[in-house]
């Protein structure tokens, strides 16, 4: 079983998107199931709302998935094992205040050291332990750091080795008895049977912790690693919330589609014979191992290029707008000119705004009234003749208001195809301007 494990604790940034579409390929291509974990053990951080938002999210993409769990709902399980491993004296108890942690922080960020823990409680006796606690001062449970280096071979980064002081002997249980993400996330891949992690690279220094708590438990099956490289911004920095563009949310909101976006972020540091196509074409020729190791640099003008593909397949654009279906063939014109859904609203809803641009006042007037008062004619060379005639106005003069009255704009699409489309109410829009 593969596994995509979001925390709902903000808007899903594309990292992530692109960590769950590659789990879905994989577990398709592997013919192995994909369990949706929402890690929902940082209590403070979780957002309301945002786990359902994220199952919408990947719905829309087309990702499916066979289970839904909250880790939160394993906590008696996480406190077993924990448990277990203060039993075998692979965890201990810790009653190192927060205050008292703190200091040493500071203390190693002044010397410019790593920190880590002191190791103060480890060896405190099961006495000490039992008096404390009757004195009722809180602890967490600290899992013992393992004697030895952790080595694994990660997919796309080859062979890791991480060693003791690395990995440190780091909480697994806070105060309140909740796990944190490493010991939660360790026996949770345990517990469902993970194959294969594929995760960002940010948590490749979590990957020995929870190795080693596995280990420790005595879990000896193998979970493989692909760790993916970071999506990087146009100025070459980690694409954080400041920039727009990470955030699912705000794609949708500017109008590129999730087709695209799949598309976009499945060619990001790969290379294919095509460049456009589904996630489920993808599934074909998807290679992991072939990833590239370098991070990859987000660039918004290849995914407008792939939105403008994707968009070519849409129809059923005045449903998708919910508006009358009289304008879908306005929309289909706008549509074949612009990179976005989101200009394709914006041409489409100027239609039906009044003009305010001064240059072609006069023209525009001239041909409003030759318009609104004779029929149209079939043909749009006709209309144009009869056009020319009654108002003397030819060239820039006579195309540029003629468009505008139209659809609002002086450049854009060829009036004859807006003629064909818009003779039904195109009297209607010329009364407006
Ligand atoms: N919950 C983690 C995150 O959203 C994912 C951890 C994982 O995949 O192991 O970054």
């Amino acid at each position: 079983m593969l596994r995509f494990a979001p925390s709902p604790t903000g808007d899903m940034h594309i990292g992530n998107l692109r960590v769950a579409i590659f789990n879905y390929i994989v577990a398709r291509q592997n013919n192995e199931k994909l369990l949706i974990r929402i890690e929902d053990t940082d209590k403070e951080r979780n957002i309301e709302g945002k786990d359902k938002e994220i199952l919408e999210i990947l719905d829309l993409f087309g990702i499916k998935y066979d289970k839904v769990v909250y880790q939160s709902s394993n906590f008696h399980i996480h406190q077993q094992m924990a448990k277990k491993l203060l039993d075998e004296k692979k965890a201990f108890v810790c009653f190192c205040s927060e205050e008292d942690i703190e200091n040493e922080r500071q203390k190693a960020k002044k010397e410019k050291r790593a920190y880590r823990y002191s190791g103060k409680c480890e060896n405190l006796t099961s006495k000490e332990v039992e008096e404390k606690i009757k004195q009722k001062i809180p602890f967490v449970i600290r899992f013992k750091k393992p004697k030895n280096s952790i080595k694994f071979n990660d997919l796309i980064k080859g062979e890791i080795e991480f060693s003791p002081f690395d990995i440190d002997s780091f909480v697994i249980l806070r105060k309140d008895l909740t796990p944190t993400y490493n010991f939660a996330c360790s026996v949770d891949d345990m517990l469902y049977d993970i194959s294969l992690v594929i995760r960002g690279e940010d948590h490749l220094s979590n990957t020995p912790k929870q190795i080693a708590i596995r280990d420790a438990l005595g879990y000896d099956k193998e979970i493989k690693y692909a760790h993916l490289p970071i999506i990087l911004n146009e100025d070459g920095k980690k694409m954080s919330k400041r920039d727009n563009a990470s955030s699912v949310k705000w794609l949708l909101e500017e109008g590129f589609l999730p087709e695209a976006i799949a598309n976009y972020l499945i060619l990001l540091g790969n290379t294919f014979e095509k460049e456009v196509f589904t996630i489920d074409e993808a599934i074909d020729f998807f290679d992991l191992s072939k990833i590239s190791k370098a991070p990859a640099k987000f660039d918004i003008e290849k995914l407008k290029f792939l939105n403008k593909e994707h968009m070519k397949k849409l129809t059923n654009l005045a449903k998708r707008f919910g508006v009358n279906e009289v304008y879908e063939g306005l929309l289909e014109i706008f549509k074949d000119e612009s990179s976005t859904l989101k200009e394709v609203k914006e041409k489409f809803d100027k239609v039906f705004e009044k003009s305010v641009d001064e240059e072609f006042k006069n023209e525009r007037e001239i041909l409003k009234k030759e318009i609104l008062e004779n029929e149209l004619e079939e043909n749009y060379d006709d209309f144009k003749k009869r056009l020319q005639k009654n108002t003397g106005l030819k060239g820039k003069k006579l195309f540029m208001p003629l468009r505008e009255l139209l659809i609002n704009q002086k450049h854009g699409a060829e009036i004859k195809d807006l003629y064909k489309v818009m003779k039904p109410y195109l009297k209607e829009v010329v009364k407006r301007r």
